[in-house]
Parts: structure tokens; sequence; C-alpha cells
């Protein structure tokens, strides 16, 4: 992976690799993304693997003894994947969807359906698409 500089900006070098970001973290805890496993490949140049399973709640780097960002270095890498065409399908369409809606979740009768087995109210203009 050319990180493109994020390795030096975000002192990556400076890992202690004591483990206490994955530790904290939620997706880890649940068979997600790994975050002490995230900066070693970022030091090493190597493909980074389940960013998209970061829910960027930051613990991670208030753990962090080193004072990483590691939250913020993994929307770095995202930023870098992205921009070559490399991030999930479902996250460019939400993206779409914000762009041209201003929501990240469009209306449809999918939706209208849920709130309305959640017992919430569906508005006339709800699944309309
Ligand atoms: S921001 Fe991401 S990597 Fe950090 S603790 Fe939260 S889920 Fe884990
Ligand atoms: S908490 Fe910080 S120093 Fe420890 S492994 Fe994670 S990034 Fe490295």
């Amino acid at each position: 992976m050319d990180t493109g500089g994020i390795r030096e900006a975000r002192g990556i070098s400076g890992c202690l690799v004591c483990g206490s970001c994955t530790r904290v973290c939620p997706s880890a805890r649940h068979g997600g993304f790994v975050p002490d496993e995230f900066i070693g490949a970022v030091d090493e140049g190597r493909e980074a693997v389940g960013i998209w399973d970061c829910l960027q709640c930051r613990r991670c780097s208030h753990a962090c003894p080193a004072g990483i960002d590691v939250a913020a270095t993994v929307q770095d890498v995202r930023r870098l994947y992205a921009a070559a065409g490399n991030a999930p399908a479902k996250f460019l369409r939400a993206a779409e969807t914000a762009r041209e809606t201003g929501a990240s979740v469009a209306r449809s009768p999918r939706i209208a359906k849920q709130r309305a087995d959640l017992g919430l109210p569906v508005s006339a203009r709800e699944g309309s698409g």
C-alpha cells in the first residue's frame, strides 16, 4: 500500500505494539476490524484490511499511549482507497443518496415498512422512493 505520507503524518512509527487500541475496539471485539494490525500494515506499507468495518467511535485514539490518532488514520486510508475506486458499493450508494437527497438512507417502501413495524409514524411521502 502506498500510504501517500500517512505513515509519517500520523507518527505511525511511534507505535508501541501494545494492543491497547484493539482491546478497547468494539469492532475487533465482534470479529471485525483490528486496529493494531491496521497500524502495523500502515507502518509496513501492507494492504489494510477491514477498514470499512471501523465504527469511527474513536476509542482507540483515546486509548493509545503513543498519541496515535488511530481513527483518523483509518479515515486517511479510507480516503486513499476511495480515491482509487476501492470503496464498498454500499458506502458509495449512501454517499450518492446523501448528495442527491441530503439523507444517507433514501425513502423506500422497505424503510416505510420497518417504521410501521416499529410503531413509528409513516408519512404520506414515506415509501414513495
Ligand atoms: S474508531 Fe474504529 S478502530 Fe477505533 S475503536 Fe472505534 S471501531 Fe475500533
Ligand atoms: S494503542 Fe497505539 S501504540 Fe498501542 S498498538 Fe495501538 S496504535 Fe500502537
